[in-house]
């Protein structure tokens, strides 16, 4: 299935919730926030993010039983859940 990318908003929610997921500890600035978001809500280490940051490599991992378009569906869902939770 050819990958193509996630229509992201750049809301940064996902990256200020780090603390939600274990893998992601190292990241944590101490509150929650990932240490590389930068003031404009980008990735100051985008180029070298880890596997959970890269939607392309996520879904070639774990989800490649499925489409991409349920696959954004799914990423969709949770930015909605990460947006309404406070970012
Ligand atoms: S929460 Fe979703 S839309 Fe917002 S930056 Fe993260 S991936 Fe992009
Ligand atoms: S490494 Fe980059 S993409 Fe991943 S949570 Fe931190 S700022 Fe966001």
């Amino acid at each position: 299935m050819k990958y193509y990318p996630y229509p992201c908003a750049r809301c940064g929610a996902c990256c200020r919730h780090v603390d939600r997921i274990a893998q992601m500890a190292s990241f944590n600035r101490g509150d929650g926030v990932c240490k590389h978001l930068t003031a404009n809500n980008l990735c100051a280490i985008y180029a070298e993010r880890p596997t959970l940051c890269n939607g392309e490599q996520v879904y070639k991992k774990f989800f490649s039983d499925m489409t991409v378009e349920e696959f954004h569906g799914i990423i969709s869902q949770l930015c909605k859940k990460l947006r309404e939770a406070g970012a």
